[in-house]
């Protein structure tokens, strides 16, 4: 799926929302694709967020474009984004599957998948291992 479908996607129906991994599409064949993608989400006169997150190469902190037609819908995802550590897993990635506007058929297809249990990008919601270590480096810190 490219930049601009999932935008078209969140553009069409003001119940999803799309999510651009800077990272990952910084790394595709187009590099400037975000850019592009980007300055048609703002010519569709939808809202832009960021986020971070974990990449799905496992790089931290990197910087995700949360776009969508509905506040309400935004506010929705970036609250589950900000509790992904609180979350079980698949309770997290069928709500933001929904929110990305998955079927549930499709959502049960992942959630089965090796993926779905092992991606450590915040999207999948991240590697539970590294979802520890981060919340005992904030417990110390704290
Ligand atoms: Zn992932």
């Amino acid at each position: 799926m490219s930049v601009f479908s999932d935008i078209d996607r969140a553009a069409d129906n003001p119940e999803t929302v799309a999510l651009i991994e800077s990272e990952k599409n910084r790394l595709g064949p187009r590099p400037d694709d975000i850019d592009l993608g980007l300055a048609y989400a703002t010519e569709l006169g939808l809202h832009i967020k960021l986020l971070y997150g974990t990449a799905e190469s496992g790089k931290e902190d990197v910087v995700f474009y949360l776009i969508g037609s509905r506040l309400h819908t935004m506010r929705v995802a970036m609250e589950l984004w900000r509790n992904v550590d609180k979350i079980p897993r698949s309770v997290f990635q069928r709500a933001m599957g929904r929110l990305f506007g998955y079927s549930e058929e499709d959502i049960a297809d992942f959630i089965g998948s090796e993926v779905s249990e092992t991606c450590p990008c915040t999207a999948c919601g991240r590697n539970e291992i590294e979802a520890a270590a981060t919340a005992r480096r904030n417990h110390y810190h704290a």
